[in-house]
């Protein structure tokens, strides 16, 4: 039966950003009126996009500065376990590697974030990570602030929240159609129509499309694919208590993955919005990069994926009601950072959609609404 339903806002996209906004405006903690919510989720499992698919690091250390601000502002939300009492972070701290010929890399990072590195020689590097190659490592840098995210709870978590706070998630529920109807709009989809004053696009890739379905104007979002594969560890050897292990120029990574390796050649080529796959020339990228580096000998892989992250042209997210159409709000372009960014970005993006401040603690770490403006400079 073809369902006519209305809510106070409709969340298109169902990964991280859409439940995490979803989970704030439902909630009525404190002496805000909750908001009832309906998330709308085209695939039949919410996180089968990005969200399922990343590396699953918080690092403050890395993106633009609104996203470090974001990600500083998110750690108490880390800090919090999820309500059965399971910790949403593991300790992974993360460990930038450079050649002797990339001492000016080691220089610019050390400047840009080196109050929370610790620069190391390359044989320290060496007993942190012993798979290291000695000829090729010279010298590191540590970043001890680094963890690793339960994705799938945090995800979990949001979801629930929405579902305590009265909110509903209709995952097969792909939007086809938006259109204004006096003061609501009309979102169409194959289970009916969705009606509420106010749309969160959330689309992750496909948020632009989202947009041009609405004639909203777009803001020029940019998926890029990258590249991830699960590896064996060499026989006897127990990777679990390594750091995360990064080029310093960002052109691989290794971290140990439930007894593997995850590895990735840290690619970023541009695509259109799509179920991202796999290119075999990546793989063999991905694999000549390791091997160059680590005395490791890739046999198998266990396991391969890509996902997409999206970016628009300053590599900041985009939070915040479209100038051109009223009640058309954007959470979009979360890049290779929207799981760390999540809690503060999802708190910011439900203030903003009541037209509230910033929270306090996320303002006072350094997030300003005109840097999360889908109006501001360079966009579209
Ligand atoms: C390999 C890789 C490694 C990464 N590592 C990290 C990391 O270590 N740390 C970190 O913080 N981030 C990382 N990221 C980035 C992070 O995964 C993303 O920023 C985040 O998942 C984006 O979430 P999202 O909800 O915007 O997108 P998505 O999870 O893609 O969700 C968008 C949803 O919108 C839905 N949708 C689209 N169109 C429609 C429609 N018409 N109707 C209904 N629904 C629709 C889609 O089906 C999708 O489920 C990584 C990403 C990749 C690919």
């Amino acid at each position: 039966m073809q369902r006519t339903d209305s809510a106070d806002v409709i969340v298109i996209g169902g990964g991280i950003a859409g439940t995490s906004v979803a989970a704030e405006l439902a909630d009525s903690g404190g002496n805000r009126p909750a908001l009832r919510v309906v998330v709308l989720e085209r695939e039949s499992r919410l996180g089968y996009h990005t969200t399922g698919r990343s590396a699953a690091i918080y690092a403050p250390s890395y993106g633009p500065t609104t996203v470090r601000a974001l990600t500083r502002a998110s750690r108490p939300a880390f800090s919090t376990p999820a309500p059965d009492g399971t910790p949403l972070t593991l300790p992974r701290s993360a460990l930038f590697i450079a050649r002797a010929d990339q001492a000016d890399a080691v220089e610019t990072l050390c400047g840009e974030i080196g109050d929370t590195l610790q620069l190391m020689t390359g044989a320290q590097a060496r007993e942190l990570c012993p798979l290291l190659r000695e000829s090729y490592v010279d010298q590191a840098l540590l970043d001890p602030g680094t963890e690793e995210i339960e994705v799938a709870l945090l995800h979990e978590t949001f979801q629930r929240r929405v579902r305590a706070g009265g909110g509903e998630i209709v995952p097969d529920t792909g939007v086809t159609d938006i259109a204004k109807a006096g003061q609501d709009w009309r979102v169409e989809t194959p289970k009916g129509t969705f009606t509420a004053p106010v749309v969160v696009n959330a689309a992750g890739a496909w948020a632009d499309e989202i947009a041009k379905l609405a004639g909203v104007k777009p803001v020029g979002l940019q998926p890029k694919r990258r590249t991830a594969l699960i590896v064996d560890c060499p026989e006897g050897v127990s990777a679990e208590r390594w750091p995360m292990v990064i080029s310093v120029d960002e052109q691989f990574y290794l971290k140990p993955e439930a007894g593997q390796l995850l590895i990735s050649p840290a690619d970023t080529t541009p695509s259109p919005p799509c179920d991202a796959q796999p290119e075999e020339l990546d793989i063999a990228i991905c694999v000549d990069r390791i091997e160059t580096a680590f005395d490791l000998s890739v046999r198998r892989i266990a396991h391969k994926w890509a996902g997409l992250r999206s970016f628009v042209a300053d590599g900041e997210p985009v939070a915040g009601y479209a100038a051109d159409a009223p009640g058309f709000f954007w959470l979009a372009g979360q890049g290779g950072y929207g799981i760390q960014t999540a809690p503060a970005l999802g708190r910011t993006a439900a203030a903003l959609v009541r037209r509230e401040q910033i929270p306090d603690d996320i303002a006072a770490a350094g997030v300003a609404e005109a840097s999360l403006s889908p109006a501001r400079p360079g966009l579209g």
